[in-house]
């Protein structure tokens, strides 16, 4: 039941929830509110249609075939390529390389940069605020080389010290990767600085751009970042695909991830020699679906408007802290300057599952846990929050139907 839409929203959500056909159900009787759009959003008919629409027309394996299909569905895998390269304004469209998601991405710069440029006693710089995906791979990698990890601290609002962060590079600084949004606090981080800082050191910079790339326009050439991981299935595309962006002068200079059939020009049992870019990073039958449905995603973006989106998801965020706010008791982790829309919250000393499973029961999708930030949560001290994280489908009417939920559950619990 959606009773308002947003005062100042640059176009009708009410029209909007009309392409989202998962939104119109209930739970336990209720009606369902999607407020866990960090960990993924929902997938509108555009989207789901172009991937029904390949399978019902246009599926066969891509690249090697001479025939009809082969041509056609290579054609609308690269064309998903081609739209990712405009939608991030990435220089080449062979810096584009398809993932599984920001996971895989970030694994793949780990064990093929790792591999060829860490040596023991370097160093490597993440955050605090790291998701678990953008600290493992750099642990096993750094423990594999002897090399060691280094962690930018954060204050209390959950922002970056970029005065620790400046004394952490140095000479043994063979790379930094940070996130471009934090999925636990919503915080905005200062990336084209941070980029800039390490690059006047010659060092590179990884972005983890998970939660960025629903939310704001991006652009490569002007960030300057030398590798960029993002996944579909947070900005409306499907699951399972993602991309990692990389400057062409990177991905020619570090090897092959993994071996296999479409990464390679020639083979012997003596020597293999590596396909061109992109290819050389895509070994085995891709997600053809999931690129094609990715580049369905990006059109729908790029029809509503980055710049509107984010405008209808700050009203979203504004809105639903002050709400929370006046709700005594209640705690935001997470107060950047700078934020996207998520809240991380804590009810007095209730258990955030508690108040979570009240919620679910009453027909609200919200996250509760660590959000995959350990280290985070162990910085603020706490074992983890309930966090509400909105879209371009979310309303007012439904955060005003949460904040009741939460009082609701406030008084069962107490
Ligand atoms: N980084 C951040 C900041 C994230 O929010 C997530 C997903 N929660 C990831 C990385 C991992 O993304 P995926 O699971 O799609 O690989």
């Amino acid at each position: 039941m959606i009773t308002e839409q947003s005062s100042i929203a640059p176009f009708d959500v009410l029209e909007i929830r009309k392409d989202f056909p998962i939104l119109e159900q209930e739970v336990y009787g209720k009606p369902l509110v999607y407020f866990d759009n960090a960990a993924s959003s929902q997938k509108p008919i555009q989207v789901i249609d172009a991937i029904s629409n390949y399978y019902l027309t246009t599926h066969s394996n891509i690249h090697r075939g001479v025939h009809f299909l082969s041509q056609k569905a290579t054609q609308a895998y690269e064309d998903g390529r081609e739209k990712m390269r405009a939608f991030i304004n990435a220089e080449k469209t062979h810096e584009i390389i398809f993932t599984k998601g920001t996971t895989d991405a970030i694994n793949l710069v780990a064990h093929s940069f790792g591999r060829s440029h860490l040596n023991a006693g370097d160093e490597v710089v993440i955050s605090t605020m790291e998701h678990h995906s953008n600290i493992v791979p750099w642990q096993m990698i750094c423990e594999e080389k002897g090399a060691k990890l280094r962690v930018i601290p954060i204050n209390d609002a959950g922002e970056l010290l970029m005065e620790e962060y400046k004394k952490l590079l140095n000479a043994k600084t063979k790379l930094v990767a940070v996130n471009h949004v934090s999925n636990a606090l919503g915080t905005i981080n200062p990336v084209k600085e941070i980029i800039a800082l390490a690059h006047s050191h010659d060092i590179p910079v990884l972005i983890d751009g998970a939660q960025a790339a629903p939310h704001m326009q991006l652009d490569m050439q002007e960030l300057d970042c030398d590798f960029y991981a993002l996944s579909s299935h947070k900005m409306y595309g499907p699951t399972g695909v993602g991309i990692l962006y990389g400057k062409e002068k990177w991905l020619e200079a570090i090897p092959p991830y993994q071996g296999g059939g479409e990464m390679i020009k020639t083979v012997t049992f003596e020597k293999t020699t590596y396909n061109e870019l992109p290819h050389k990073f895509e070994a085995g039958t891709p997600n053809i679906a999931g690129g094609i449905g990715l580049g369905a995603a990006i059109d729908y973006l790029n029809n509503i408007g980055l710049e509107n989106i984010a405008a209808h998801e700050h009203e979203l965020l504004t809105y639903a802290t002050e709400k929370l706010l006046a709700i005594e008791g209640i705690r935001i982790i997470g107060t950047a300057q700078e934020k996207a829309s998520v809240v991380s919250f804590l009810q007095g000393d209730t258990h955030p599952y508690d108040t979570g499973t009240l919620l679910d029961k009453m027909g609200f999708a919200l996250r509760t846990g660590h959000h995959c930030t350990e280290p985070l949560m162990n910085r603020f001290g706490i074992s983890g929050t309930l966090r509400a994280s909105f879209a371009v489908y979310n309303t007012k009417g439904e955060i005003d139907s949460m904040i009741k939920a939460v009082e609701r559950a406030k008084a069962m619990l107490s």
